[in-house]
């Protein structure tokens, strides 16, 4: 008999879910609140220019290549993924900007030259990261990697890496502090502090050196659209506009969702919206089943905002590098300006391109000052902070968004994208693939994988279906 399997949301990794079991024969419905697929990784225009909502580059290619592989998808003939050879610089306010690009020779020439000496510590910690990433990369494509897995990677020698904190790897690299700052500019980004921070982040930059940060022709939103396509060619039925409100349950065993005033029953759930799931989908009964103990650890987790974003057009064509971060003081954040006609000049109309500026804020920051603290936040950076503007004869603001829009928006439980990724979070784990509690439902996306990137979401998606598939076969 035909079993049926409903997928709450059509962000990268219910998609990848929803593909994989498609595939294997069973019948999907993913119902998505929104009118089209992609979530945060959707693309959308403006102006006759063609923006990503979230992302703006992936750090991770191996990873999307993987799961695009799982489902069958060669990301080759589908994506024109291109590297980006001036990926980005970090102003700290100090000095000159510290830049970092695809070539390693480069890089560490460069550093050398401003710091002598510097280009052999540089060299050394690229040499150390490599080799780790090298040995954990396999364990991000299981589940729950166990002891056996890390023996067999050979990452046995990397368990006191991964205990560490960011902070504490960079401390022991005797790397100058801008260049530490610049290397662990994806922390900032995040709005958390290095000490706080996992090690894996510190991997980053042998990974732009060694496979390349890469940016696909027309945007990170034609991932979802691909994923969208074979998802309709395997037999997915999509219910878009249609907002789950809870998933239905008996006992602890799921049976189905409901939408409006109907009940669409299944056999089993992937969910694809992270803490909601647990914190504001369950039914009653549902409920009964998740520990307390749980449910308050759930609750007291750090949240990570969006932020604030201004989707832009510019005068005159923008030079490398591809992303220019401005790092201010601890409280302060910092800023991130994406220019996009870097890598692909054909954006332009008449000497204008689309751009992106962007602040993280903290997710009690954000809370605590509600509506009018954001505007207040956004206006600041948009309009009072000039030193974005000045590399630009013209800039106009096409649109802009605060926290609560990313919320209300992209349906986002209390207006953050996922739960913060403190190194404490990522070894104690995050949301299981499968409940431990609630039988028949499991998860998808970014709450769930030691990562939140686009690729890291594709890749819990087909994790997520795998396991499935698997307690299927075992009757579980
Ligand atoms: C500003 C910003 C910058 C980023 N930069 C990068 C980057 O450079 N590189 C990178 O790799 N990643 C980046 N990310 C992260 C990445 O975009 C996300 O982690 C990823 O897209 C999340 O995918 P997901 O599968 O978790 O689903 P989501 O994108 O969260 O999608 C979930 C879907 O579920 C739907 N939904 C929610 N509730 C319901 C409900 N009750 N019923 C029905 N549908 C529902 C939503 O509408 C949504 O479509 C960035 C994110 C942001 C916001």
């Amino acid at each position: 008999m035909t079993r049926r399997v409903v997928v709450i949301g059509a962000g990268i990794g219910g998609l990848c879910s929803a593909i994989r079991l498609a595939q294997d024969g069973w019948k999907v419905t993913i119902v998505e609140a929104r009118s089209s697929v992609g979530g945060l990784a959707s693309g959308f225009e403006l102006e006759g220019f063609r923006f990503d909502t979230g992302p703006y580059v992936l750090l991770d290619r191996p990873g999307l290549e993987w799961a695009f592989g799982r489902l069958g998808i060669d990301p080759n003939l589908h994506l024109q993924l291109e590297r980006i050879s001036h990926v980005y610089q970090v102003d700290d306010g100090s000095a000159l900007p510290v830049s970092i690009h695809d070539s390693f020779e480069k890089t560490a020439a460069e550093l050398d030259a401003r710091w002598p000496g510097c280009g052999i510590h540089y060299r050394r910690f690229i040499e150390r990261t490599s080799s780790t990433y090298g040995r954990l990369q396999p364990l991000q494509w299981k589940s729950r990697p166990g002891i056996l897995d890390v023996v067999r990677s050979g990452a046995v020698q990397d368990i006191p890496f991964v205990l560490q904190s960011l902070g504490s790897v960079f401390r022991s690299s005797r790397l100058p502090e801008s260049v530490v700052q610049a290397l662990g500019i994806w922390t900032h980004v995040a709005g958390q502090l290095a000490d706080k921070a996992p090690s894996p982040l510190a991997l980053v930059t042998s990974v732009i050196h060694q496979v390349g940060a890469c940016y696909p022709k027309g945007g990170i939103g034609t991932i979802p659209e691909v994923l969208f396509e074979k998802a309709v060619e395997e037999g997915v039925e999509f219910r878009f506009s249609t907002k789950v409100s809870r998933i239905r349950c008996v006992k602890n065993k799921v049976i189905g969702v409901a939408i409006e005033a109907e009940t669409l029953s299944a056999d089993a759930i992937v969910s694809n919206v992270g803490l909601a799931s647990y914190l504001s989908l369950l039914d009653e009964n549902g409920q009964a089943a998740l520990p307390n103990r749980t449910r308050n650890y759930f609750n007291r987790l750090p949240l990570q905002s969006p932020g604030i974003c201004a989707y832009l057009a510019v005068k005159g064509k923008p030079n490398p590098p591809y992303l220019r971060f401005r790092l201010r003081n601890e409280l302060d954040g910092c800023r991130l300006l994406v220019t996009p006609g870097v890598i692909d000049p054909s954006l332009e109309k008449n000497g204008w391109f689309p751009a992106r500026l962007i602040a993280p804020m903290g997710h009690a920051r954000a809370e605590t000052g509600g509506e009018l603290g954001q505007r207040d936040f956004l206006h600041r950076v948009v309009e009072t902070e000039s030193w974005w503007r000045e590399l630009f004869d013209e800039v106009r603001v096409l649109r802009t968004r605060i926290p609560n829009e990313w919320g209300g928006q992209f349906n986002l439980y209390h207006q953050s994208m996922n739960p913060v990724m403190t190194s404490r979070f990522m070894l104690s784990g995050r949301i299981a693939h499968r409940s431990p509690w609630i039988r028949n439902l499991y998860h998808s996306g970014s709450a769930t994988h030691p990562g939140q990137w686009v690729s890291f979401c594709a890749v819990s998606g087909i994790l997520a279906a795998d396991q499935l598939l698997k307690d299927a076969r075992d009757g579980r």
